[in-house]
């Protein structure tokens, strides 16, 4: 999030410099700064976004701009935009679609543009980036733990469909994931109120500042669950794209995972195609759902039994 809002930034500062994005200029540095009047920066409290900065977010973007520069409004975690209530909701989707004046720019920003529901989605311009650097080694560490340990529990259910057992353990097993990833965002969230106590601030101070970090942390951890599912659902995915188009009769070489050919030629049949086909939309939409709390142990199960009874 923080390369995303750099880039969200300095797109802001540029496109309003009079001299090309100098980066040195009052209008830049203010930008930089998040100190411009034509700039509006909203992000989540908590676990959702604030009705009523929401609705003073509307209202600033529909009052003309200062210099007439371009009004931008920067909008962090808008995947969690979804989780707001109904008339507000509405009210920001008809601004995005038709915004006040011409003057208007909205972007925005998100890890996961899966979890961004499709009534926004349909409304922007997407832009992808990809990022090395983010993220410690030890993460990237641990979805190449999760990718193999996936990939081998899919392995050995395709290879016996008889083992009903065998597919309802997948998604216990991938459950274990999520506390081996959140165990970091825990130590973190311990060392903060750690901090907060040790402050001097009076108790009821303290306890308000804990109950904000408490919410911050329980939606990071939430985020890396959804982050975790979503790229669970994604291998499945990729396993059934290769059933549909081996049994259709395409050729080794076209699949994701070549070595599982045989096993799929071997179990399963042309017949069932329609299924396999329902079940890669079912897999599709369950990952536009995770961020509205869908139960994913539950969605998994479904899927994965589909890979299993005939
Ligand atoms: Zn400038």
């Amino acid at each position: 999030m923080k390369l995303l809002f750099e880039i969200a930034i300095n797109f802001a500062a540029n496109i309003n410099c009079k001299k090309d994005g100098c980066l040195e200029c009052k209008t830049c540095k203010t930008i930089l700064k998040g100190k411009n009047p034509n700039l509006y920066v909203l992000e989540p409290a908590g676990n959702s976004f604030l009705v009523e900065e929401i609705e003073g977010l509307i209202y600033q973007m529909s009052i003309s701009s200062v210099n007439n520069e371009f009004k931008i409004a920067i909008i962090k975690e808008a995947d969690l935009m979804g989780s707001l209530g109904g008339i507000t909701f509405n009210k920001m989707l008809k601004t995005l679609e038709d915004p006040p004046d011409e003057k208007c720019i909205f972007i925005l920003l998100t890890e996961d543009i899966d979890a961004i529901i499709p009534t926004v989605k349909s409304r922007c311009q997407i832009f992808n980036w990809i990022f090395n650097s983010n993220g410690s080694e030890s993460y990237n560490e641990k979805f190449i733990y999760i990718k193999n340990e996936v990939e081998n529990l899919l392995k050995s259910i395709i290879s016996d469909r008889k083992n009903v057992f065998n597919a309802l353990n997948f998604s216990i097993k991938v459950s274990n994931f999520i506390p081996e990833f959140s165990s970091e965002i825990v130590k973190e969230q311990k060392k903060a109120i750690e901090i907060v106590r040790k402050s001097g601030f009076d108790e009821d101070e303290i306890n308000k500042i804990i109950k904000k970090i408490d919410s911050n942390y329980e939606r990071k951890v939430k985020k890396v669950t959804n982050l975790i599912i979503s790229y669970v659902f994604d291998i499945i995915a990729a396993y059934l794209e290769d059933i549909v188009a081996a049994i259709a009769g395409a050729k080794k070489e076209a699949l994701h995972y070549k070595d599982n050919y045989n096993i799929i030629i071997e179990n399963y049949k042309l017949e069932d195609i329609n299924k396999y086909i329902n079940l890669l939309e079912s897999v599709r939409e369950n990952k536009i759902y995770i961020s509205n709390e869908i139960n994913y142990e539950i969605a998994l199960d479904k899927v994965i039994l589909g890979f299993v009874q005939s």
